[in-house]
């Protein structure tokens, strides 16, 4: 393979963004691609290093998405892209099913070792979050012979037919894509800017539903994002999350954490629920699991996942040698350059810069997140009605000047940012400077 030249990590513009070798490749795809499938900024990218993408037309962007979240050790970091290589030579596929590899098996004891809770564990590897997810309530339905599942207003969980269920939010997630999986519940979410509820109160609000109207005995699983991601980055308020946790056990219920988002050192933790020593039955995980490669895990207590049947749990690709050897390598650059603490400390960076901002303007109702996973949320001036156009406005201006962030939240409202943990401060600094001056523009 001939060396390509290192990236400088510093932002280009050489045009207009999009240019228009990005303009002509976005013809193409308007022809060529389901228009089911849209992307925000229409910028083609040809590389990334650390934590700029190059486009076509070679314009260089800091990246404040990590791809959702997913990039977190940064774009060709050596170790994982040597990582890939080298298991791309040995052994790219077998299917674990048929022909099982040590690396699986690896992967599995890091995952029980890292993932909280000191009890027994085994874990099963999948390609996305969705089907770990799935898979997750296969495993509560099975060990505990229940079926109802609860969730929670904001949630998401991915965009199969189960997890569109699970899914809080219509559009563009559900809308006409129905019938939708049975036996799935929704009560409400701790949203402290919203409800105004301690976590105790707001707890006691979801276990009165699920009483009432669910029957705790019929209830075979919990199903909660300890932060929610597309929803809007919602912390719930404190108490909430071992609230529920303690009735879970209480009632024999599982409690399982889609730390699909928050997980792999986002929060500035391994995992997001160690911030409240929450200990999951059984935990997701995906996104930053593996440097960008497709993979998911589902990690729990042994009793649990090993109550399933042989061959109840599995999938052709699931857990794919170069995905593991990503996965792998990808947590040796995580131990090694302390990135739980980076994140922690990048946070510390975003949220002081946007409570700055928050106090001198009015259209931030709420700065929150933890760790390199924090957002702001857009109301309208003396209110808190939810103002999605300016939020739209400035994630188009930033993308136009070469930052790419990202919105979410059920209104569409909340601007995210998910930089790569090995950012520079400069770097982030740079792309925070064109938000501010983005969200300023715009008011
Ligand atoms: C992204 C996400 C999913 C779905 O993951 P996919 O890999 O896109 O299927 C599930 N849960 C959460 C919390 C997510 O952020």
């Amino acid at each position: 393979m001939a060396e390509r030249p290192d990236i400088e990590q510093r932002r280009v513009l050489t045009t207009a963004i999009p240019g228009p070798k990005s303009q002509a490749i976005h013809a193409r795809r308007n022809a060529a691609v389901s228009l089911g499938v849209s992307s925000g900024l229409p910028a083609y990218i040809e590389r990334g290093q650390g934590a700029i993408l190059v486009d076509a037309d070679g314009n260089q962007l800091i990246d404040l998405g990590s791809g959702i979240a997913v990039a977190g050790v940064g774009h060709a970091h050596p170790a994982i892209t040597n990582a890939i290589s080298e298991q791309a030579h040995d052994l790219i596929h077998t299917c674990f099913m048929v022909s099982p590899y040590e690396s699986y098996v690896r992967l599995a004891e890091e995952l029980n070792e890292r993932t909280p809770g000191d009890f027994s564990k085994s874990t099963a590897l999948f390609n996305s979050g969705a089907e770990a997810v799935e898979n997750a309530i296969k495993v509560a339905r099975l060990a505990t012979g229940k079926t109802a599942i609860i969730v929670f207003d904001n949630a998401y969980h991915g965009r199969t037919n189960l997890t569109m269920a699970l899914t809080a939010k219509n559009m563009p997630y559900k809308d006409r894509f129905g019938p939708f999986a049975p036996e799935v519940y929704r009560v409400p979410m701790s949203y402290p800017l919203r409800d105004s509820l301690s976590g105790a109160d707001a707890a006691k609000l979801a276990l009165d539903e699920i009483d009432v109207q669910v029957g705790s005995h019929n209830v075979a699983a919990v199903l909660i994002e300890p932060i929610q991601g597309e929803g809007g980055f919602i912390v719930p308020a404190p108490g909430f999350l071992p609230a529920l946790s303690a009735w879970t056990k209480e009632k024999g219920i599982v409690f399982i954490a889609d730390e699909v988002q928050t997980g792999f050192c986002r929060t500035g933790q391994w995992f997001a629920c160690e911030d409240e020593g929450i200990i999951p039955d059984l935990i997701v995980t995906a996104k930053g699991i593996a440097g960008g490669m497709p993979l998911s895990g589902l990690t729990g207590r042994s009793e649990l996942m090993d109550a399933v049947h042989a061959g109840g749990l599995g999938g052709t690709y699931a857990g794919n040698p170069v995905a593991v050897a990503s996965a792998l390598a990808t947590i040796g650059v995580m131990d090694d350059e302390r990135l739980v603490e980076r994140a922690a400390q990048l946070g510390e960076i975003i949220r002081t810069r946007l409570e700055k901002l928050a106090a001198d303007v009015d259209c931030i109702a709420d700065v929150r997140g933890r760790g390199a996973m924090i957002a702001m949320e857009l109301v309208k001036p003396g209110s808190l009605t939810p103002d999605a156009a300016l939020t739209k406005t400035i994630v188009t201006k930033c993308g136009e000047q070469g930052v790419i962030t990202l919105s979410c939240g059920t209104y569409g409202n909340v601007i995210r940012l998910l930089p790569p943990f090995i950012i520079s401060d400069e770097l982030l600094n740079e792309g925070l400077d064109a938000i501010e001056v983005a969200l300023r523009s715009s008011i």
